[in-house]
């Protein structure tokens, strides 16, 4: 077979899977909850189902929905969206992703990209035949330099995808870091793809800055969340996008012959189930507990870390316990010590090796007292 994508593996997040259920290991790898979503959620789907809507949803998203989405975005960032012709309700974050790239990279279009990066961004921009461009962040404080990024844009960058709160190092972009990003695109024609999928999950009293809170950033981005990282079902897959018109447009000419549309009952729930805002104003300090628990059990482990600042990870170094690589070690975790996370390097460009591994604490108290456990014995 001619493979269109010839040198890309299974992503690491089946790779662990696999390993900690051969091995019956605490999965800390994949991010997900291992406790339920709100049964308050639950009954409204159910609802939903038994009302009848069990058919197609409307191709952009339940209006109701939309109409939500809009004003939490005014709420919180000051940004307005008409929810009818700016926001679409998606398949999870990850088809909103990967139709924005599809919609707009043409051959040899330069896709700039933070490094480590989330794994589903660079097989899409490959699939068009655009090019990846690397921007390597480096552990342990993964900032910024502004003046790599500008020597990186040249006539051919087409877009430039950001990713705050930042899996997978928990780092967030100052209002800093978004003004240096909007003087370096204003006046251009690049698209803006922020991935804000953890904009909810912020510690220590800090802020999200979303992209849409920046007017000249605004006009030319395409804002994306996910109700899987929000309300505790990433298996619900419904996610969304919002940005100006004129991209929307182009954005929904594929996405109605990419799913068309994405799930009717889960969207009717969630349009009820957002009238209440605190769902997600309580979503911080649930995971801040969940992050001090698991920082304070392993402060006398050998591991070195800085607190995570957002998302539900958190990066361990491991440089004083091992000389392996990162996936070697992880495979290592998994079958000896019965305990599963995710190796960095595979998010980096030329996987790049700083002993840094990814662990996800959206989990019970008692399987991070599990976990602790056996990492304070490594
Ligand atoms: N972006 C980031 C940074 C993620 O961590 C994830 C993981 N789920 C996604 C996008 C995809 O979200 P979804 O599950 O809604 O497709
Ligand atoms: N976003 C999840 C993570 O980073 C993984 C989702 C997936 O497997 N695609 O763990």
């Amino acid at each position: 077979i001619n493979s269109k994508l010839p040198s890309l593996k299974t992503t690491i997040f089946t790779i662990m899977n696999t390993l900690a259920k051969e091995h019956n290991a605490i999965n800390l790898s994949q991010g997900f909850p291992d406790f339920d979503t709100d049964s308050k959620l639950l009954n409204l789907v159910t609802k939903a189902m038994h009302s009848g809507y069990n058919q197609y949803a409307p191709m952009a998203g339940v209006f109701e929905l939309s109409e939500q989405i809009a004003k939490k975005m005014n709420r919180l960032y000051g940004a307005k969206y008409h929810p009818d012709t700016e926001i679409t309700v998606t398949v999870g974050a990850t088809q909103a992703i990967f139709t924005i790239i599809a919609s707009f990279i043409r051959k040899d279009d330069e896709v700039l990209i933070f490094k480590p990066a989330y794994d589903c961004y660079e097989p899409a921009i490959e699939l068009h035949n655009g090019k990846p461009i690397y921007v390597q962040l480096k552990a342990p404080t993964y900032k910024i330099n502004w003046q790599e990024v500008k020597e990186k844009i040249t006539a051919k960058t087409k877009m430039i995808i950001i990713n705050t709160p930042h899996n997978p190092s928990g780092s967030l972009w100052s209002s800093m870091d978004m003004l240096a990003l909007e003087k370096l695109v204003k006046d251009t024609n690049i698209i803006v793809l922020s991935d804000e999928v953890y904009e909810h999950i912020i510690f220590d009293e800090l802020d999200h800055q979303s992209a849409c809170k920046y007017s000249h950033l605004k006009e030319r981005t395409f804002v994306v969340g996910s109700f899987g990282k929000t309300f505790h079902n990433t298996g619900w897959k419904i996610g969304y996008c919002a940005a100006p018109a004129d991209l929307m447009n182009e954005f929904r000419k594929v996405h109605q012959f990419n799913v068309f549309c994405a799930n009717h009952p889960m969207q009717i729930a969630f349009a009820e189930y957002l009238k209440v805002d605190s769902h997600y104003r309580n979503l911080s300090p649930f995971y801040q507990d969940k992050r001090d628990l698991f920082l304070n059990e392993i402060k006398d482990s050998r591991f070195k870390f800085i607190p995570s600042k957002g998302t539900y990870f958190q990066l361990l170094d491991y440089s004083a316990i091992s000389d392996e690589g990162d996936i070697d070690f992880v495979k290592r975790l998994a079958i000896e010590y019965k305990i599963a996370a995710i190796p960095v390097s595979v998010f980096n460009s030329d996987n790049m090796d700083q002993k840094m591994i990814r662990f996800c604490f959206a989990k019970k108290d008692e399987t991070l007292k599990m976990a602790t456990n056996i990492l304070t014995k490594i």
